[in-house]
C-alpha cells in the first residue's frame, strides 16, 4: 500500500544515489518532496522583443530553427551558435564555452533560454538553458533551492515523480466550512499549482491556500499545547499575604504606574489561581518591569516559597540583586545571588540555604541553571530578557520545582505577528506606559567627522553632574576586536577629558569582578564617563547617566538600538541619544531616519522584522522563531491573523474529537514544529 510517507526511493527511477542527494536537501520521503515549493518562478511567458532593453537579462522561449553550429577559437574557447524564431521574428543565440550543448539544442525543438539580449544585432548571448520542449510546462519556471548535489532539472523530475503516483493520496485537511469561506483551492491542486502553475492567479490561489493551512496548523498546534498546559498540568494556587503585599507596595519610593499595576494583578491573579502560569510581560525599556517582578516574587515569599530570577548577564544580575535588597531591607525576605563568579564557599553556602529554604530568592545568571540547585520548594520563576534565553534554557530552570509558575519579561518589544506566533501559546502583559515625569529621549545622527564638536557639546551635560555612555562599534562575533576598538576610543576620551573627569572602559573580557566594581563607581558617579561594548546592551539602570552615544551606530540593528538608547532617559532629565554613522548604503541611512524620528520600541520592532526578517530578528533558531515553507509572518500576516482566529474555534469546538478532521489530526503530527 502506497503511504505518503514513503521513502523516496520508492518512486521509480529514484535509487540510493539520488535518494542521497535528496536527504541533503531534508527530503526523505515523497511527501517531503511534495511539500518541497519552488522559492521562486521565472517568468518566461512571451515578451515582444521590442520592449525589451538593450543588454537586459531575460528569459526567450521559442523555437530551434537552425541546427547548433560549433566554432573553435583557440584553446578550450568554443562557441555553439543556432537561431531561434521567436513569433515572427528569428534571432541569433550563442554560448561561449558551453560545448556540451550542441547536442542538447535540436531543430524544431522548443526552448526557453535565460541570456543578456543584444538589441542591436539581434542576438541572445546564452547563459542557461532553462528549458526544453518536455519540461516546458506554462509560463512560470519553478525556481528551487538546490545545491551541488542536486540540480534543478533533477530536482524536479522527481518532484513530478511524486505527483504522478503519490498526488492522489493528498486529502484535504482544512474543514469544509472553512475551505467555503476564504474559497481556497484544494488541497492537491493547491500543490500541483505550487510546482507547476498553470497560471500566475493560480499561484497566487495555491500560496494563499498553502500559507493559511500552515498557519492554522501551527496555530492549533498553539492551542494545544495552551490546553494541554492549563487541563493535564495543573497548577498550583499559591496564597499570598494580601495584607503584607500592599504594605510592601506601600514602601517602594514611587507610585506604580496604572498599567504596572494592571499587570502586577495580572500576574498575581495568575499565581493564585491553581493554572500554571505561562505569561510574558512586555514593557519598553525603562518602563519599569524589575519593579514589577520584585512585587511578584515578594508575594510569593508571603506564602512560603521561593521564587528565582534569571538574567542574561552578571552585570544586570548584580544590579537587580542591588535593587532587591533594597526594596526588601525592612522585610524578612532573603536575597542572594549566584553567578558564574561566586566563590565556591559562597556557592556552598548558597545551594545550602536554597535547600533549606533559608533564601526565599535567587538572582542569577546561567548560572541556575548549570549549578546541581536543589531548591526547598521554588514555585515562582521571572526570566528577565528572556530574548537572551534559548527555549531549552528556559525549560531547565522551570524543571527545577513543581509546577512552576513562569513569567518571563522582555524589553525587546515584540511585533504582534511575531508575538502570536513564537509566543503564541502564552499569555501577555504588556506595560504601555512610562513612568510619570519621564521627558522623551532627543535622538540625533551625526557623522563621524562632528565626533569632536559632539565631544565639545558633551561637557555641557558633564557640567550639570550628568553621566554619559559611549558605545563602541560593534564587531561580529569578535569579543577581541570588540575589546581592541573599545581601548582605542577609551584612550582616545582618557586623553580628551585628562583632569576633568574620569573615563571607565567595559567590556565583555573584563573580569566579572573588575567589570563589577566599574559599575558600582559609575552607579555611584566616581566616574562620569563610560565607555563600553554592547555589554551594557540590556537592563543597566544608571538613571544620572543622559548622554548615549553610539558610535558607527549603522552597525547595529533597530532592536539594539533602542535597547542602547534606553541606557538613558532613565530619570527625570532631558537625555540624548547621538548615532554617530556614516552609513554604507540606503539601509544604514534609513535606520538612522528612524531612530530620530520615534522612540516607540514597538514601532521599531516592527520596522526592523520589516528591513531584516523574523529570522535576523530572533538571532538564532532555538530562540523559537517558526520557520514556515509558505506563508511569511510579516507579509502574509492576515493570513496569520485569520489562521490564529479559526484555529482558536476549532479548539473551542473540540475538533479532535470530531472523526471528520481526523486528517487535520494526522497533519499535525507530522508537522510538528518545535515550539516548546
Ligand atoms: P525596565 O522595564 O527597562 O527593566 P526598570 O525596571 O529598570 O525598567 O526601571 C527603570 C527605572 O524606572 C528604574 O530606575 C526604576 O526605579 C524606575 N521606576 C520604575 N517604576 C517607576 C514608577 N512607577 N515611577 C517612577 N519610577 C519608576
Ligand atoms: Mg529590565
Amino acid at each position: 500500500m502506497k503511504h505518503l510517507l514513503d521513502d523516496v526511493t520508492s518512486l521509480s527511477k529514484i535509487g540510493p544515489k539520488k535518494k542521497e542527494a535528496l536527504l541533503t536537501l531534508g527530503i526523505k520521503t515523497v511527501y517531503d518532496l511534495l511539500m518541497y515549493f519552488p522559492f521562486r518562478y521565472e517568468d518566461i511567458s512571451e515578451r515582444s522583443l521590442l520592449e525589451i532593453k538593450d543588454q537586459e537579462k531575460v528569459v526567450l522561449k521559442g523555437y530551434v530553427v537552425t541546427p547548433a553550429t560549433v566554432n573553435y577559437f583557440g584553446p578550450k574557447k568554443s562557441q555553439v551558435s543556432f537561431r531561434m524564431k521567436i513569433n515572427d521574428a528569428v534571432i541569433g543565440v550563442r554560448f561561449f564555452n558551453q560545448i556540451y550543448l550542441k547536442d542538447k539544442i535540436k531543430l524544431d525543438q522548443e526552448i526557453a533560454i535565460y541570456g543578456r539580449w543584444d538589441a542591436k544585432r539581434k542576438n541572445l548571448a546564452g547563459m542557461k538553458v532553462i528549458a526544453t520542449k518536455n519540461e516546458l510546462q506554462n509560463d512560470l519556471e519553478p525556481i528551487y533551492h538546490v545545491n551541488k548535489k542536486v540540480k534543478q532539472s533533477m530536482l524536479v523530475n522527481c518532484i513530478k515523480l511524486a505527483i504522478e503516483d503519490y498526488l492522489e493520496l493528498i486529502e484535504e485537511i482544512i474543514p469544509n466550512d472553512l475551505i467555503k469561506k476564504y474559497q481556497l483551492l484544494d488541497r492537491k491542486d493547491a500543490i500541483h499549482e505550487m510546482h507547476f502553475p498553470s497560471s500566475y492567479d493560480k499561484y497566487k490561489q495555491a500560496r494563499r491556500r498553502l500559507a493559511y493551512e500552515e498557519f492554522l496548523l501551527f496555530e492549533l498546534q498553539i492551542q494545544d499545547l495552551k490546553m494541554k498546559r492549563h487541563n493535564l498540568e495543573g497548577g498550583r494556587s499559591i496564597k499570598y499575604d494580601n495584607i503584607k503585599l500592599k504594605k510592601f507596595i506601600n514602601t517602594l519610593p514611587f507610585t506604580l504606574t496604572d498599567a504596572q499595576k494592571k499587570v502586577t494583578n495580572e500576574i498575581c491573579q495568575d499565581l493564585l489561581v491553581p493554572k500554571r502560569m505561562n505569561r510574558l510581560l512586555q514593557g519598553d525599556v525603562g518602563s519599569g518591569k524589575t519593579v514589577v517582578a520584585a512585587i511578584a516574587m515578594y508575594s510569593v515569599y508571603t506564602a512560603n516559597k521561593q521564587a528565582a530570577l534569571m538574567v542574561p548577564t552578571e552585570i544586570l544580575a548584580e544590579q537587580h540583586y542591588k535593587s532587591l535588597k533594597k526594596m526588601y531591607e525592612n522585610t524578612d525576605c532573603n536575597v542572594a545571588i549566584l553567578t558564574g563568579s561566586t566563590t565556591k564557599s559562597d556557592k556552598k553556602q548558597i545551594l545550602e540555604n536554597l535547600k533549606i529554604g533559608k533564601i526565599n530568592i535567587i538572582v542569577g545568571t546561567h548560572a541556575l541553571i548549570q549549578e546541581p540547585i536543589t531548591f526547598h520548594d521554588l514555585a515562582f520563576v521571572v526570566i528577565d530578557e528572556q530574548h537572551r534565553f534559548g527555549v531549552k534554557q528556559r525549560k531547565i530552570l522551570k524543571d527545577k520545582g513543581e509546577k512552576v509558575d513562569v513569567l518571563m519579561m522582555t524589553a525587546t518589544p515584540i511585533p504582534r505577528t511575531l508575538a502570536i506566533t513564537a509566543y503564541g501559546e502564552m499569555e501577555v502583559s504588556i506595560i504601555n506606559e512610562m513612568p510619570k515625569g519621564r521627558i522623551p529621549i532627543e535622538t540625533r545622527w551625526i557623522l563621524r567627522q562632528q565626533f569632536k564638536q559632539l565631544l565639545e557639546w558633551s561637557k555641557n551635560i558633564l557640567q550639570k553632574g550628568e553621566q554619559m555612555y559611549v558605545i563602541c562599534p560593534l564587531v561580529e562575533e569578535s569579543e577581541m576586536i570588540d575589546a581592541k576598538n573599545a581601548e582605542d576610543l577609551y584612550l582616545e576620551l582618557k586623553n580628551y577629558y585628562f583632569g576633568n573627569y574620569e573615563v571607565g572602559l567595559l567590556h565583555g573580557r573584563m573580569k566579572s569582578q573588575e567589570k563589577e566594581k566599574l559599575m558600582d563607581s559609575f552607579a555611584k558617579n566616581k566616574c562620569q564617563i563610560l565607555v563600553s561594548t554592547t555589554v551594557v546592551e540590556v537592563g543597566v539602570n544608571v538613571p544620572n547617566a543622559t548622554l548615549m552615544i553610539i558610535m558607527d551606530a549603522d552597525r547595529f540593528g533597530l532592536a539594539q538600538l533602542h535597547q542602547l538608547r534606553g541606557r538613558v532617559g532613565r530619570g527625570n532629565k532631558q537625555s540624548y541619544c547621538y548615532l554617530v554613522a556614516n552609513p554604507k548604503n540606503e539601509i544604514g541611512e534609513q535606520r538612522m531616519k528612524i531612530m530620530t524620528e520615534t522612540n516607540d520600541g514597538f514601532v521599531l520592532s516592527q520596522k526592523d522584522l520589516e528591513m531584516r526578517g523574523p529570522g535576523e530578528f530572533f538571532g538564532h533558531r532555538q530562540s523559537g522563531a517558526p520557520i514556515f515553507r509558505v506563508g511569511d509572518m510579516v507579509n502574509d500576516y492576515q493570513i496569520l491573523e485569520c489562521a490564529m482566529f479559526d484555529a482558536l474555534k476549532l479548539a473551542e469546538n473540540n475538533y479532535q474529537n470530531k472523526l471528520e478532521n481526523k486528517n487535520l489530526i494526522l497533519e499535525m503530527e507530522m508537522n510538528k514544529k518545535d515550539v516548546d
